[in-house]
């Protein structure tokens, strides 16, 4: 079965955006843990909780993906930023405990000019603080589109980070196609060998989730724009192939394309039909 969902508004709570993911064909979600620019978590409703958990056992839903403040930078050259990165993480993982099978994602950070192995060597450092054996979540590194000095460019820095990290059974990857393409991997022309390099790289039993996008920009810009699906330099076809690896079977799909609800929908409608058509054929 697809699992495909897209980010939707946390504003009104869990079990609302389950519904909202439900009216649109969707059977999984992401949300921002809180503000995107950082600020604080809303306060927990144990109702919304539980009806949400319901919803999702009624529906089949999930597993759903909780993304932390973009702002969020635990390898900032500031110690109060970090702190405050290292804080934000430890607060989102002790409120998903209450959502088992949840994933956390979030982008390992920026390095601001103190290069890409220290900015390894503090994200290391902060999930070493926060991520513990007893710990349900799994963390999810995303990787990036090397933006500025944004860290995990390539699967050899996401590596990196997962070779320092001590409770590594708590970590996987969320790859974003769009990131990906515009760090210059051919998502486009060689989908297999963008999976096979990130199975040399990384280990294919860490790709947990994809953010799945098309890009405003072409390959290898460093840029980050998504783009609609089908309507950017990755095009609907190469990102259906993609989707239709072995290897993506059953993870969350999520779209972060600009687009609305509505929008969404039809997106998702649009991906669902392709995919159970080329399912028949084989
Ligand atoms: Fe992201
Ligand atoms: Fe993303
Ligand atoms: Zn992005």
């Amino acid at each position: 079965m697809l699992k495909i969902g897209c980010h939707l508004s946390a504003a009104k709570g869990y079990w609302a955006m389950g519904r909202d993911a439900l009216s649109i064909g969707a059977n999984t979600f992401q949300f921002f843990t809180r503000n995107p620019r950082g600020g604080k978590a809303r306060a927990i409703d144990p109702e919304d909780e539980r009806k949400f958990l319901t919803l999702m056992r009624e529906h089949e839903m999930g597993p759903v993906v909780a993304h932390a403040p973009y702002t969020m930078n635990v390898c900032s050259a500031s110690e109060k930023t970090r702190e405050f990165g290292c804080s934000v993480l430890a607060d989102d993982l002790s409120r998903l405990e209450r959502l088992p099978g949840t994933y956390y994602n979030f982008h390992p950070g920026s390095h601001v000019g103190q290069g890409v192995e220290e900015g390894v060597r503090m994200i290391a450092d902060a999930l070493n603080r926060v991520l513990t054996p007893d710990l349900q979540t799994v963390v999810l590194l995303e990787t990036m589109a090397g933006k500025g000095t944004e860290v995990g460019r390539s699967f050899e820095e996401i590596r990196e980070i997962l070779d320092r990290v001590q409770c590594t059974e708590k970590l996987g990857v969320c790859l974003d196609t769009c990131h990906v393409f515009d760090a210059g991997y051919p998502i486009d022309s060689d989908p297999d060998g963008v999976l096979e390099e990130f199975d040399r790289v990384i280990g294919l039993k860490r790709l947990r989730a994809v953010h799945l996008n098309d890009s405003k920009n072409s390959r290898g810009s460093r840029k980050d724009r998504h783009e609609l699906i089908g309507e950017g330099n990755i095009g609907f076809e190469a990102l259906l192939r993609f989707i239709r690896r072995p290897a993506l079977r059953n993870l969350p799909l999520i779209l972060e394309t600009p687009n609305d609800l509505a929008g969404h929908g039809q997106e998702i409608k649009k991906i669902s039909e392709f995919w159970r058509k080329s399912e028949d054929n084989g």
